[in-house]
């Protein structure tokens, strides 16, 4: 068989899978053995043409994929793919671009500078600020941090990048229970450690108190300190007091990082971006393209006020490595070296949409996750626990016997099994709850009509 051939047979299996998204079960139906017997097989000694590849591959992983694309999928933070976005992904795979050096790739390398500026004009950062396209908000905060601690050291006359880190003033990081746990992971990667994370507490409404982030400053007012903000945390959706907390941190040299990795993007919405109001002062940014932007895995994005610590803790020479002009080479900026050219879906989606369609976007998903919160929290037996202010909300399940977590991990169990929608478990507070997160372009009023008929049903069904 002809390329052009596989990739028409490809594109089939492709639309095919697109037009089943409405009605196919989004929970996955195969058992982990079932997928196993499907696939462990002993490595081939000999290969097969490729269309026969491809057909059993698209064959055998028909009962196991989730189905997060649909609009019926509201689980973690997961957004879908843009038509322009998911296009230009294929491209990307066909051009094959190794985006590390402009040389390598030079309209990729071009592609990513304008969505750099792209970028900072949408999330209301600082035009002067660097940039890096990452594979998520997870190697965005290692990227970000990293920049982080090649400043806070230097300016007390270390070189973290020569010396390392034994040796030098021990880093602290301060953040709040609102942190994503990937910004745990960032601290280990760096050798920070965990234990250098200190937790400072919230208010009521989970805001990290003001009063306490001072008081814990001035406490060890000589330790090279990052304190990490959330813009939209996962389970409420809240956001930090960033003018408050960028003066404070500031005022005691301190380096403040935002982890806005869906929240960033209520900066494109006229009726929204008050939430991050002071978020410009920050030293460093991230978010993903994956989530709210809606471009394919895997895409991340990670901003930082002070370019030349950034391309200090990143940069690496190599006597092979040719540079053009002015040209921008990704390596100086970014962890990885050999990668793909994910400027090319990030570019498309925001050409697609234009600002103004992604405030759009962005509206219209936080006004989907309300009714979804809202109107399940009417149903009988429903309690609701977060009202979304963005796209994230919370409701939970009460039993008569009072076993309410058991009630709620019940129902949310029930939902997934039925395969009309898809909603995800967590623990807030001390209390099981499900979450509602609504991320996709696609969800549309209907999905959330055919959502809360099937909760109500499975409501009905389990007593
Ligand atoms: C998803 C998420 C992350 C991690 O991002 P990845 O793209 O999965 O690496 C970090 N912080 C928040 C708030 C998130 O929602």
């Amino acid at each position: 068989m002809t390329i052009a051939a596989l990739l028409r047979r490809t594109t089939d299996h492709a639309l095919k899978y697109l037009a089943s998204l409405d009605d196919r079960l989004i929970a996955p139906t195969a058992s982990l053995a079932e997928l196993r017997a499907a696939f462990v097989k002993p490595l081939p000694e000999t290969g097969i043409p490729a269309d026969q590849v491809i057909d059993a591959l698209v064959n055998d992983v028909e009962t196991g994929l989730l189905g997060s694309t649909s609009g019926r999928f509201f689980g973690w933070v997961i957004g879908g793919s843009l038509p322009a976005a998911l296009a230009a992904d294929w491209l990307t795979t066909i051009w094959d671009q190794n985006a590390a050096i402009y040389a390598c790739g030079p309209a990729e390398a071009v592609v990513e500078e304008v969505c750099g500026q792209w970028l900072k004009q949408l999330l209301g950062i600082p035009a002067s600020a660097s940039f890096a396209l990452v594979t998520g908000c997870q190697m965005a905060h290692a990227t970000a941090l990293a920049a982080a601690r090649h400043k806070l050291l230097a300016d007390r006359g270390w070189d973290v990048e020569t010396n390392g880190l034994a040796g030098s003033t021990p880093l602290r990081v301060l953040t709040s229970e609102r942190r994503h746990e990937s910004l745990i992971r960032a601290v280990k990667f760096l050798g920070i450690g965990e234990a250098a994370i200190e937790l400072v507490g919230c208010e009521a409404d989970g805001q990290m108190r003001m009063t306490d982030l001072a008081a814990t400053l001035q406490n060890a007012a000589d330790t090279p300190t990052i304190v990490c903000l959330q813009a939209g945390d996962i389970h409420t959706g809240g956001f930090d007091p960033f003018p408050e907390a960028c003066d404070i941190a500031h005022s005691h040299s301190a380096w403040v990082h935002i982890d806005g990795a869906f929240g960033l993007w209520v900066a494109s919405s006229d009726r929204l971006r008050h939430l991050l109001s002071g978020a410009e002062q920050a030293d460093s940014w991230v978010t993903d393209g994956h989530k709210w932007l809606n471009v394919p895995f895997d895409s991340g994005f990670a901003f930082v006020a002070h370019p030349a610590a950034h391309r200090a803790a990143m940069s690496q020479s190599a006597s092979y490595l040719i540079s053009v002009g002015d040209a921008r080479d990704q390596l100086d900026w970014t962890p990885e070296w050999s990668r793909r050219g994910r400027g090319f879906p990030a570019y498309a989606a925001i050409k697609s949409l234009g600002r103004t369609g992604i405030a759009q976007l962005v509206e219209q998903c936080c006004d989907h996750a309300h009714r979804l919160v809202t109107e399940i929290s009417t149903l009988p037996g429903a309690e609701l626990v977060i009202t979304p202010k963005i796209n994230q909300g919370l409701v939970r399940f009460l039993s008569p016997d009072g076993d309410h977590d058991r009630r709620t991990d019940r129902i949310i169990e029930g939902i997934q099994a039925k395969g009309i929608a898809w909603f995800g478990g967590t623990t807030w507070q001390n209390k099981r709850v499900m979450r509602v997160s609504v991320c996709n372009w696609r969800t549309t009023d209907g999905d959330v009509d055919r959502a809360i008929t099937s909760v109500r049903k499975i409501l009905a069904e389990i007593s």
